[in-house]
């Protein structure tokens, strides 16, 4: 008989009266337009978006309607030619592959180390060619990857990086928080990170070229600042309007108390799941703090678990009631259909055209990527939880492990 699935905890209030006061006020205002009525470095969404790169240890940051425009607008902001090679993780949220294919440039995939699932320095040099420009970096479950070495890499052979912190806020690496460590960071603010605006996104930039750069293709690349360039480029209304923008101002405040708990028993869990033999937890930074945008391990199967990835997580479920899903992704993301068959814009992909060369993603073959996602198990995992909670994932998987050994 199946134990009764164990309910999952909500997460607390996200809005309350900071917020609706905040929309109130826009509301009075009259309008909602992102530079109001003010200059622009005065308008509302820029002061908010100072608020961000003071926090968040910026330069200046540019608003967004998502993570994904975002990563879009930093990319552009690179100026790669179209149709270089960028180098990328196949274990992301789609958006990060996008915003790539959006400005006509060819993903091409790193492997990653199966224990946390990220590229390490070593992963992406195996995948430079002539023909790569940059590297988008995803700092996965807002794990900081090792952001130094993949740094100095980019360094030395003059490729651009990006950092993707759509589930960092609040990590840091060298106590430094993401997104200082490339030429830009880039974060969204979606509902289901750890602070919202609804949709939107920002992203970090570190001196004014880029600043204005990142504003221009945020906003169809009109001369918002009197700099007197204007319309020079393909560029996309990406702007976040003073609702998000008022939205976004009050969640800031509210990083901590997200990002804190969630540490706290993240941390817990990762050592506890770590003394279970035949459990590999993504694991603790070696220099920095998670964020844990949710939780992920993997299972050392067949090695040591002599189960699949799907019998250990139906026994959690029957066994003990404990919920859980797959890795982060069904497939890593070259074995998808929309790579195998390169379905991107209707009729031939523009990029593949420009270079003149084909990329054929059916030969694409990363052992690591693919050990991560046949093994990896996500639990959920919020400031909601409490030590009991976590109790209950540890319990489960020992339980599961030792039937299994
Ligand atoms: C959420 C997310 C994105 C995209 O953000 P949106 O706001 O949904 O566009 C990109 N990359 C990663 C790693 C994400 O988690």
């Amino acid at each position: 008989m199946p134990v009764p699935t164990k309910p999952i905890p909500k997460r607390p209030v996200r809005f309350d009266a900071a917020e609706r006061a905040a929309l109130d006020a826009a509301l009075q205002k009259n309008t909602l337009w992102y530079l109001g009525s003010g200059k622009p470095d005065d308008a509302p969404v820029a002061r908010t978006m100072q608020r961000y790169a003071d926090r968040f240890g910026a330069y200046r940051a540019v608003s967004t309607s998502s993570g994904t425009a975002s990563l879009h607008v930093a990319i552009a902001a690179s100026q790669m030619p179209t149709g270089s090679e960028v180098i990328v993780t196949p274990i992301t949220d789609i958006g990060t592959i996008n915003a790539i294919l959006y400005q006509n440039l060819i993903p091409v995939f790193a492997d990653v180390d199966p224990d946390t699932a990220m590229p390490q320095a070593k992963h992406i040099e195996a995948a430079i060619t002539e023909h790569t420009r940059g590297v988008v970096v995803v700092h996965l479950t807002g794990r900081p990857a090792e952001i130094s070495d993949i740094a100095a890499l980019c360094e030395a052979k003059g490729l651009v990086l990006i950092e993707d912190c759509a589930q960092a806020l609040g990590a840091t690496h060298k106590g430094k928080p993401l997104g200082q460590f490339g030429r830009f960071g880039c974060y969204s603010l979606n509902d289901q990170k750890h602070i919202t605006c609804g949709e939107g996104g920002f992203v970090l930039t570190h001196n004014d070229d880029d600043y204005f750069l990142c504003h221009n293709y945020a906003d169809k690349f009109f001369d918002r600042h009197g700099r007197g360039v204007r319309l020079h480029a393909l560029a996309p209304n990406y702007r976040m309007s003073d609702l998000d923008g008022a939205m976004a101002e009050v969640q800031l405040a509210k990083l901590d108390q997200m990002v804190l708990p969630r540490r706290r028993l993240g941390d817990r869990l990762n050592d506890e799941l770590a003394k279970i033999r035949g459990i590999i937890p993504q694991g603790r930074p070696l220099d920095g703090e998670s964020s844990y945008f949710f939780f992920l391990f993997r299972i050392d199967s067949p090695g040591v678990i002599k189960c699949s990835r799907q019998v250990f997580r139906d026994q959690m479920l029957d066994l003990a009631g404990i919920s859980s899903s797959g890795a982060y992704v069904p497939e890593p993301i070259y074995r998808s259909d929309y790579f195998l068959n390169k379905t991107f814009f209707p009729g031939r992909w523009p990029a593949e055209v420009v270079a003149g060369r084909t990329y054929d993603y059916r030969k694409v073959s990363l052992p690591g990527a693919e050990t991560a996602v046949e093994t990896g198990i996500r639990f959920i995992l919020h400031e909601g939880f409490k030590d009991s909670d976590i109790d209950d994932y540890v319990a489960a998987v020992r339980m599961v492990a030792e039937r299994n050994y």
